[in-house]
């Protein structure tokens, strides 16, 4: 096996296949590849004769990379398959953040719906690997929703621990479906991560939060396939929302191991962007101070309401190596972002959108250039929060302080064609 495991804090290493998280040290682990072992492979190559192949499970975006991703026996992998989705030109949303060369990547189109499925079927078929029966994750929702999913593929029984009443309904709905067994905890996010460690430490279950090395591998593939997808040219800055931080960390660690590599020769720029009512890396990062989580974090993106992300220190390392920036963004201009991304035609759930604010923000304040090519990663897809996008669009985010400004409101007409009629030259006037 050329992968090991290694704590972020003291170094100290791990053989692969052993259930653990963590280091004795509290540090977070990662799964370290055996560069010089790769270097001798064409990978470049590799990826691109996969591309388009119909040979599973290489026809996944996530298995094409498989060597610099999860080199498992292939027995073992569960894929559904994933990834492969699309680079769209940003439009609207784009001339909104102000930016001429703005690509976005729906990640809303993985097989439920969120990037989770990307780390889910490296988590998934690590549990396979070691034999895991049982699997369980804490989750504001598409976590949930991706581990019921691959769980039923895997024949395993997955234990879903969601914030009570918090979490978008159509997370739930995929949760239930799927046939999660589905806890509702009193308490929030940051209490049901608690909770799902310890769970899993004293009752033998193998836990599939982000904390969990081989998510974070499966990730680092949106950045892999970006690349490819421009054939392997470096864009100027990549910007996404940044929660429990191991998206942003998958990411970086990915393009560390390209430029280490040699396959890209050029550091892009990596933008973290957070809610202002959970932003404790921003506070971190703009006022330097040390980290500190933030109690009863709050924003209607709930996909990033955490207020003690567990991967805040793997996730500097990339944002100091790229250069990078952290930005917060607030609910208002996280829903007036959305409302010109699904008005693009492109649409995604709310904390996507800080993806497109941050970008508007990064622009005004002069950070990012107009002319600079950014890709901006749409982390869910439109539907998994009905509610927040209808109640946006009604008027009715005024208890939340959110204001309508581009709102498209359903009209109640009367049955006539003089009505429609009236309607329709309102339009075009
Ligand atoms: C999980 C999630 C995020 C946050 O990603 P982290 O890795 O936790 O930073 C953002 N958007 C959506 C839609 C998500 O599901
Ligand atoms: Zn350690």
């Amino acid at each position: 096996m050329v992968i090991k495991l290694k704590c972020v804090d003291c170094g100290r290493e791990f053989e692969p296949f052993v259930v653990r998280y963590m280091c004795d040290c509290g540090g977070t682990l990662d799964v370290v590849h055996d560069l010089n072992v790769l270097r001798k492979i064409d990978l470049k190559r590799l990826f691109d004769e996969r591309w388009g192949t119909r040979q599973k499970p290489y026809n996944s975006g996530v298995w094409r990379y498989k060597e610099l991703i999860f080199p498992v026996e292939e027995q073992y992998i569960v894929s559904k398959p994933e990834g492969n989705t699309n680079l769209y030109e940003a439009g609207k949303a784009g001339e909104y953040a102000g930016l001429k060369n703005f690509l976005l990547k729906h990640e809303g189109e993985n097989p439920t719906c969120s990037f989770k499925d990307r780390g889910m079927t490296c988590g998934i078929t690590a549990a396979h690997r070691m034999g895991a029966k049982i699997v369980a994750c804490a989750s504001t929702g598409n976590t949930s929703a991706s581990m019921a999913a691959y769980a039923a593929c895997a024949g395993m029984i997955g234990i879903v621990f969601i914030p009570e009443g918090k979490i978008a309904y159509g997370k739930l709905t995929q949760a239930l479906a799927y046939g999660g067994k589905t806890l509702q905890i009193k308490g929030d996010f940051d209490d049901a991560m608690t909770l799902v460690q310890e769970v899993c430490d004293k009752l033998n279950i193998y836990l599939l939060n982000s904390i969990n090395p081989y998510r974070i591998e499966g990730q680092k593939a949106i950045g892999f396939e970006i690349l490819q997808q421009l054939n392997w040219e470096v864009p100027d800055w990549f910007i996404l929302p940044g929660g429990n931080l191991g998206n942003n960390t998958a990411l970086s660690k990915g393009l560390m191991e390209l430029y280490e590599l040699g396959i890209i020769t050029r550091k892009p720029r990596i933008a973290v962007i957070q809610a202002t009512g959970a932003n404790p890396l921003y506070k971190m990062w703009k006022n330097k101070t040390p980290y500190q989580r933030v109690p009863n974090a709050e924003t209607i993106a709930t996909a990033i309401k955490i207020g003690n992300p567990v991967s805040w220190k793997k996730s500097l390392r990339g944002i100091e190596w790229s250069n990078g920036v952290v930005e917060e963004v607030t609910d208002q201009e996280i829903m007036d972002a959305k409302a010109w991304v699904d008005a693009s035609g492109i649409g995604a759930e709310p904390a996507s959108c800080a993806t497109v604010a941050g970008a508007k923000k990064l622009v005004e304040k002069g950070i990012m250039h107009p002319e600079e090519k950014v890709v901006g990663i749409l982390t869910g897809h439109l539907l998994k929060d009905p509610d927040a996008t209808v109640n946006y669009h009604k008027s009715a985010l005024q208890e939340r302080g959110i204001a309508s400004h581009f709102a498209n409101a359903p009209v109640q007409i009367e049955s006539t064609l003089e009505a429609v009629k009236k309607q329709i030259s309102s339009l075009i006037s």
